[in-house]
Formats: structure tokens, sequence, C-alpha cells
């Protein structure tokens, strides 16, 4: 590359550097590396310091390190496996080198009264610390393990080494000292305030940190050359999500003003009132569906807060004005259960509804994609089926979201265009029961308004929680059997770590038998995600009924299950679950006018911070505040629900590390919109170009 020739590194691929050849260019390409960019932006996730020799006597368990020593013993010897043990010394110590794997002139190499220098970590082992299969060398003159600057190690994956990512970071850092190709995209005024080093220097830094950097705050991700880049990045994902909202509000939506018709007699069937605040959040979504742009609004509000209901409100607006609404959900249960629950309400007054999910098959899906498209269906229920190819609307209106929490960004895109009826958008509305911390709703939903249901129905007795070892399992069985004679109903949930459906369902079937054969008086149902639609309609609908008293289930029956005779809940093996999760399972108790329990059977011993996590269930039933401690505990990417999904995952940035820049990002995206526009394109395109999660747009 000739230099001083402007070049754009995101254009140069990485087959363009040395030693790249379409095998290795491919091993790149599975970690998201492509261009020179992207290697400069692969930073490393720690580092090792092979600075400095430590003396033997000092080196310690799980201590990384460089030694040296006199060679003073080498034999093979046969333990469990057989394997070379090599003890040196220097004076403060002793240590043994294990080797498992060793060829006959590596063995003669390590010969007593030689020099050896190696690098490799300590542990304990039968005779002191030893170090197992260090890197290594006979001293010889040279010292190429000594190294000058701390080592970085690079996220990788399977036959990509850390030498090889390290001669390809430094061609690249070499390729952008001679380039100059990256500009610095945050303005002068903003690097004076926040006292940003450029963007050049941060990543020099991080690639290749000077001796007397401060491993631990590296290690934290909280140096001043990270913050630089993750503000960076959060302020890219906060004005290009910003910029989808400017977009979308450009589009048109059909003006859905209340007619004081349908709700009014909707409200006046139900046995109860609105709570108050039902229906503030009720009336923000009024004000913003009878306008001409597409409401883009994310209800928040806890287990049981009545989140259904006003969604329905949102719906029968709609439906009022002659167009359609669809109310979508994650799972075919909760779908199903929507379908169900608000038949009885909806069907008297006349309403057309349908439910769709990929496993409505032949006639009956004929039949309701006609009803849907000819618009005689008002209302739609479904699962994300309601949005694939060859399923059509007629003239829809809004789309509901339930428990948003599993869709990202890109999804939510996706849903829009789909709606997109010759230029006109529906109003949009997504719903979720897993609260958001505010800091974490700044950066994932900057493109959404918000409301919160921050008051539950009155007459809801909180949850009480227990946490019992799994060693008395017999007398939880023992507590079923009495509450079941009592008239009440109950849950048993089963978990698993493996995301295996099929796993699952093999658990709950073990515990099916299990309690058919303590509990011959009960009667007791199983549900988990392999049955058939109809079955878990039947089986729910048996539950809702009185008819099973006990039902074991899988988590399928995490959001949305409503029986609220339903009183007492056991949760097999809770610690594998994250908070969000129990809290999720959780509401399905406490629904009715009786006291619920629920009882965390853990598996002991159960660790400290298991420990502590679960007795933040103990502690409190309200969502928010479990959230709060979920993130402490367990990172965004969970408690978002993306991290499987890989969307809203960040190159530098953590969101809960880094919330306290939240606030300035916010505040600096609009300085910038105003002085330096020219750089918002060039930023979202560094940050977020090819990422999934913004679409095209
Ligand atoms: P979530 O917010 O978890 O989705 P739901 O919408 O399923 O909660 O409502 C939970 C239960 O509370 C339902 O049985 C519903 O009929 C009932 N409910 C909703 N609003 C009220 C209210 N204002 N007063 C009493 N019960 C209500
Ligand atoms: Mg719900």
């Amino acid at each position: 590359m000739p230099a001083g020739q402007a070049l754009d590194l995101q254009q140069v691929p990485v087959s363009e550097l040395k030693g790249v050849g379409p095998k290795l260019e491919e091993k790149l390409a599975t970690i998201h590396i492509h261009t020179v960019l992207d290697l400069l932006f692969h930073l490393p996730f720690r580092y090792q310091d092979r600075t400095r020799v430590t003396p033997i006597g000092s080196l310690n368990h799980g201590i990384e390190a460089v030694v040296e020593g006199e060679i003073m013993g080498s034999a093979v010897v046969f333990g469990r496996r057989r394997s070379l043990l090599v003890k040196i010394q220097d004076g403060s110590g002793i240590t043994s080198l294990r080797f498992f794997h060793f060829s006959a002139a590596q063995k003669n190499n390590l010969k007593i009264g030689a020099r050896i220098r190696c690098f490799g970590e300590g542990r304990w082992g039968k005779s002191g610390v030893e170090i197992i299969h260090p890197e290594y060398e006979v001293l010889s003159g040279a010292n190429k393990l000594l190294a000058d600057r701390l080592t970085p190690i690079y996220p990788s994956t399977e036959g990509l080494h850390q030498a090889r990512m390290r001669t390809l970071v430094d061609q690249a850092l070499i390729m952008l000292a001679k380039s100059k190709a990256l500009p610095d995209l945050l303005p002068p005024e903003l690097s004076n305030e926040l006292d940003f080093i450029s963007l050049e220097d941060a990543l020099n830094y991080l690639h290749r940190p000077p001796v007397d950097a401060v491993l631990s705050q590296l290690e934290a991700g909280t140096h001043p050359a990270q913050s630089r880049l993750s503000f960076e990045e959060l302020l890219a994902n906060y004005l290009c999500l910003r910029r989808l909202r400017e977009l979308a509000d450009k589009h048109s939506a059909p003006p859905l003003p209340d007619k004081n018709k349908l709700v009014k007699i909707l409200l006046a069937s139900l046995p109860f009132a609105l709570t108050a605040a039902q229906q503030r959040v009720g009336q923000e979504i009024a004000r913003d569906i009878e306008k001409q742009t597409p409401m883009l609004r994310l209800v928040q509000g806890d287990v049981g807060s009545g989140k259904t209901l006003v969604a329905v409100m949102a719906a029968l607006h709609a439906i009022e004005n002659n167009f359609q609404a669809a109310i979508m959900a994650p799972t075919e249960i909760l779908a199903e259960q929507h379908y169900l629950n608000l038949q009885p309400l909806l069907q008297p007054m006349g309403i057309e509804m349908v439910y769709l999910s990929s496993k409505i098959k032949g006639k009956a899906r004929v039949a309701v994609l006609q009803a849907m498209a000819s618009g005689q269906a008002q209302l739609v229920v479904g699962t994300h089926a309601l949005f694939q190819e060859g399923v059509n609307f007629s003239k829809l209106g809004l789309i509901v979201v339930d428990e948003q929490h599993r869709f990202g960004v890109h999804q939510r895109l996706a849903l829009r265009e789909k709606g997109n009826h010759d230029g006109t958008y529906p109003h949009q509305l997504i719903m979720t029961a897993t609260p958001i911390p505010r800091t974490l709703t700044m950066s994932a939903y900057a493109d959404l308004d918000c409301s919160i249901i921050d008051e539950l129905p009155p007459g809801r007795t909180p949850v009480n929680t227990i946490l019992t070892p799994d060693s008395r399992r017999d007398e939880i069985i023992e507590r079923i059997s009495n509450a079941c004679k009592d008239g009440k109903q109950a849950y048993w949930v089963c978990t698993l770590i493996e995301e295996s459906e099929a796993l699952q369902c093999q658990a709950a079937e073990v515990t099916y038998t299990e309690m058919q054969q303590h509990l011959s008086n009960i009667s007791i149902g199983l549900i988990h995600g392999r049955l058939k639609p109809k079955e878990k309609a039947e089986i729910m609908q048996a539950f809702k009924a009185g008819d099973i008293q006990l039902l074991i289930a899988t988590t399928v029956i995490e959001v949305g299950v409503d029986v609220p005779n339903a009183s007492l809940m056991v949760i097999e093996n809770p610690e594998r679950l994250g908070l969000a999760q129990l809290h999720q399972l959780r509401g399905r108790v406490g629904r009715g006018k009786q006291e619920s329990h629920c009882v965390l059977l853990y598996k002991s011993p159960l660790s400290d911070v298991a420990k502590e996590r679960l007795s933040i269930m103990r502690q409190s039933n309200d969502g928010f505040y479990i959230a709060e401690k979920d993130l402490e505990i367990r990172g965004p990417g969970e408690v978002l629900g993306t991290r499987q999904t890989g969307l809203m995952e960040f190159k530098m940035a953590d969101l809960m590390r880094d919330a306290h820049l939240q606030p300035k990002v916010k505040l600096w995206s609009e300085k910038i919109k105003t002085s330096h526009p020219d750089f918002i394109e060039p930023l979202i395109k560094r940050w977020l170009a090819g990422s999934e999660q913004y679409g095209n747009v």
C-alpha cells in the first residue's frame, strides 16, 4: 500500500494483509472480522504481563507469569496420565513444568543443567505449584519471551492462534499509522470537555499497552482509552436509533381517533375498573394513534399490571375506525392464551377475531388468511407467523407486540416494514413485562416513546417466596397435596440450563410420572412446548376450569398465562434461571384473592452468588427492583434477552459499566446534530455498518 494514499480501512479486506489466504479469511469472518477496520476494532479482552521475570518463589495458583530457572530434574512419570515432569529452580523456589504431550526431541532438549524461560499459569499440583504446558524456550542468548509491551489476548476462534492475531494486528496498526485513514469523528470541543484522547491513540494503546499500563483498569474496561471508544460507540448507536425514529416520523399512519364507542362497551362489561396507571397509559396511547404519524411506543409494566387490557383498548380504537388490529406474542402458548382470554370479552361485542400461528395448517389456515385479507377479521392474534410471506392484511391500523424483550431493533424494523401498505404504516405498540432499567432504555429503545404502568390492580397480595433445598422435596410434595385438597391449584415448573426443548420436556415428563405416583388423589396435567397447539389449549383450559389441580410445566408458561385460582408454584432448580425469568414465572401466581406462595426448590449446595440472587427474589416482588439487581449480576445481554440472538451486542461498550456515559451521549448527540451533522453518517457507518440490528436503513 503506497504511503500517504488516502484509503478507507473499512474498504480494505483482511485478505490484503500478509499471510491471509482464503482459509484464514474464512476463520476471521466467523468472528466478524472482514476488513482492516474490523481488525482494529477487535480489541483484546485481557492482557498478559510478559515484560518481567517473576521469581519462582512468588509464583502462585492462578497467576500467569514468566519464570526463569535451571533444570534440576526431568523425568517421564506415570500417574493417571503419562507426562514429562521438569523441575526448575531459580534460588527463590522450585516449580514443576508438566507436559502431557511431548516429543522425544523436546525431552532431550530439556536436560538437567539447561536454563529455561517459560510462560504459563501456576496451578496447584502434587508437589506444590506447577505449570502445565508452558510456552518455553531454552536460553541461549536471544530472549523472545520477554516483551516490552503488555501482551494482548484477543477473542478468537478454534485454530486461530494468538500469535497470528498479533501479527495481523501489527500490520493493521502500521497501515493505520501510515494512512492516517481514521479521522476523529468526535468534535474537538467534545474531546476537550470530556478529556478524550484521539481514536488512533486509543487503538494503539489498547492493542499494545505500555509496561506501566494499569492492568486491572484495562481488564475492567474502565481505562480512559476504553471509555473513549465506548462513548463513540454508544453515540453512534444513539444517533442511529434517533435517525430511525426521525425517518419513521416522516411516514404516515391512519389516524384512529377515540370514537368513545367500543372501549366504553368493553369497560362496562368488566367486573373491575381500570387502575389509574392503566387510564393514564391508555390516554397516552390514544393521543398517539389519533395522529397521522405512526405511534412507536413501548409500554412497560410489571407482571400482572394489566397490559393486555391497555392493548385491547388501543385495538378497539383501530376497529371502531374500520381498521384491523394485530396482537403478536412471542410464543404459541401465550398467543393462544390471549386469544382464549379475549374471545369471551370481544365476541359478545360482535368483534371478529382470528388466531394464526405456523401450526395452523390446511383448510383452517386458508380460512384465516382469507378473513385477514378480506378485512372480515378485525382482530388477529398470533405468533410471528402473522408477518410471514403470504400473510396479508386488508387494512392494518395497529400492531401490538407483546413481551417485546425477545425482539431486537432489527425485528422491530422488519415488523414495521411488513405493515407498510401503500406508504402507510400501522401504529406500533410494544409491551414488555421485563422492566428495563432507565439507562438501558436509553440505549436499546431510543427510537421509542415510553409509558410505564407503575401500579398493580388492587387486591393483589404479594407472593410469599421461600427458598428450600431439594433434600426437602418430599415436604414440598406434601404441601402441594394439602393445598390441592383445600381446592387450590399449583404449578410445578421444571427448568434446565440446556436450551434444548426436547430435554426440558423430558425433565417435565419424568417429574409428571413422579408426581402421579406420589399424588394419586390429585388430577395432574403436563404441558410443554412439544405438545400440539390443540393439546396445549385443552390442558390450559382444563387447568383454568379447575379440572387439573397440579400442572407440571416447562418454562413455556413463563409469560402471560393467567389462572387466578393457582396460588402455589414450585420452581425446580431456580438457580439456573435469571431473576427476570423467575419473576415472570412467579407472576403466574398471586393473581387471585388468596395468599400465594412460591417455593424455589434449589439444588444444594448453592454458591454464594446464587444464594444472593435467589434471596433477592425473596426480598422483593417489584419487577423494576429485581431487574436492576439482575442487571448488576448478569449484565444487559441477559436482561434484554438478546444475548443468544447477538442483538444489541456492542464491540466496546458495556451498557452496565458505561451507564454513566449515557446522559452525556444523549446531550452530545443533540449538539452534534446541530453543529456537526456531517459526522453522523460516518459515525454510524464506522460502528454499525453491516450490523444486523439496524437493517439497511
Ligand atoms: P400483564 O400485564 O402481566 O400482561 P394481564 O394483562 O395478563 O397482565 O392482566 C393480569 C390479570 O389482571 C388479568 O386477569 C386481568 O383481567 C386482570 N386485570 C387487568 N386490569 C385489572 C384491573 N384494573 N383491576 C383488576 N384486575 C385487572
Ligand atoms: Mg401479559
